[in-house]
């Protein structure tokens, strides 16, 4: 297969061609949100302008159509992740709600006192607090397997980590803040020889790297729309079904329910046990059209380009005077973070933006990483597909005017 034209992909991506501060767009905060082709733009008006209706619940014709649409984003969203069935695919408002789900249906029927359950010094806030929520709520214990300087995890601390005690491994696929891909795959299969029950964050990993659940081994695993190029307000959450069916549900209301009656109600199956309430059905639409475009384009080039762009980036960011590269693992994906000596990150982000060039500045919802390389916050530039070496080269400029503003 020949690779395809990423130049002339950019064409897709209407949000790319505008000017900030008259300077033209260099959008590198693509790991906070990545910005949505026109393909995904078109099903989502189609959606809300022709096909809008509930789900589920009627049996006129739009009603069927909505469902459609929303099933049929499911079931793409199952094949994307190599799932064994559309049932396995819960869908959430986001990672954060994903992870929220397992800790707190999962965690409220499993987790005992002195239960342990493991976490990396890596993880967002979003894979800590809701499993300090139900520690606390279970009387669980927290442990945490540690980072070496390049941002990778100890495994082998992590090995002496497991237990019989250990009920859950909760890490990240790819780091928000450092970019460092974790061997998940070797991680589930050591936490499964324990009994654990493991859940992955993929939220930072399915933009860059083909995911294969049945392949990780995993129990769960976890992402948001909004990163994956499709809108926000939908997220994913993959259960493997035999667990999925012996939990019990997180929240009450519509479409989650078999029988109700004073007395008592029973629950529909998974997934709908676990989608109270009217979804977001746009958004998940949206979704299902982001997978087709990036199928289209190719998830094994997409990976590739980024790597390229990611090497050459890396190597004239560094070549700044004042840049230190916060997390050098082996295996990066898309993340380049970064201090400059004497210069708060803000500062960075502010000077940059007036250039045209968006990255993320400050903590990235990781303080444990930034506490871990002893800095307050970091600059960060995150690529996507459609970034070029255009982009990096304004950012590039932008850090040479800090550089001589600050005198480095
Ligand atoms: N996990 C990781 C690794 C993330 O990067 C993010 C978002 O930045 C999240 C979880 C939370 O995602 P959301 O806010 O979409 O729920």
């Amino acid at each position: 297969m020949t690779a395809p034209d990423f130049e002339a992909l950019r064409a897709d991506i209407p949000a790319l061609h505008q000017e900030v501060h008259g300077r033209p767009l260099a959008y590198l905060d693509n790991a906070a949100s990545s910005h949505l082709p026109q393909a995904v733009l078109d099903a989502v008006v189609r959606y809300h302008s022709r096909e809008h209706s509930n789900v589920h619940r009627g049996v006129h014709t739009l009603s069927q159509v909505a469902t459609e649409r929303y099933e049929g984003a499911r079931r793409r969203v199952q094949r994307f992740l190599g799932a064994s069935r559309p049932e396995e695919i819960v869908f959430t408002r986001g990672t954060t709600e994903g992870i929220n789900l397992v800790a707190q249906a999962w965690g409220r029927a499993n987790l005992g006192a002195g239960d342990e359950i493991v976490l990396s010094e890596l993880e967002h806030h979003s894979n800590i607090v809701p499993w300090q929520l139900i520690a606390q709520e279970r009387g669980a214990v927290i442990r945490v397997i540690p980072l070496n300087d390049a941002g990778e995890l100890d495994l082998a601390a992590f090995r002496g980590l497991l237990g019989p005690r250990t009920r859950v491994v909760a890490v990240a696929h790819v780091s928000n803040a450092l970019g460092t891909i974790n061997p998940v795959a070797e991680i589930v299969a050591a936490a499964k020889g324990v009994g654990a029950l493991t859940v992955i964050d993929g939220a930072q990993a399915v933009p860059h790297l083909r995911v294969d659940v049945a392949a990780l081994g995993c129990d769960f695993y976890a992402f948001s729309a909004h990163k994956l190029y499709a809108p926000p307000g939908v997220g994913v959450l993959y259960g493997r079904y035999a667990v999925l069916e012996g939990m019990p549900p997180w929240q009450g209301g519509g479409d989650m329910i078999e029988v109700v009656s004073f007395e008592g109600s029973t629950w529909a199956k998974p997934p709908s046990r676990f989608e109270a309430g009217t979804p977001s059905i746009a958004a998940a639409v949206g979704l299902g059209a982001a997978v087709e475009y990036l199928e289209g384009v190719g998830l094994e080039a997409i990976a590739a380009r980024e790597d390229a762009l990611l090497a050459y980036a890396t190597e004239a960011v560094s070549a700044v005077p004042g840049v230190r590269i916060i997390g050098t693992a082996a295996s990066k994906a898309s993340v380049l973070s970064f201090v400059m000596e004497g210069v708060h990150p803000h500062d960075i982000g502010t000077i940059l933006d007036s250039e045209g060039v968006a990255v993320r500045a400050g903590h990235h919802c990781a303080q444990p990483v930034m506490r871990r390389f002893k800095v307050p916050a970091t600059a960060r530039a995150s690529l996507a597909f459609y970034n070029n070496e255009a982009d990096i080269d304004a950012l590039v400029r932008g850090l040479h005017t800090v550089a001589g503003i600050f005198g480095l």
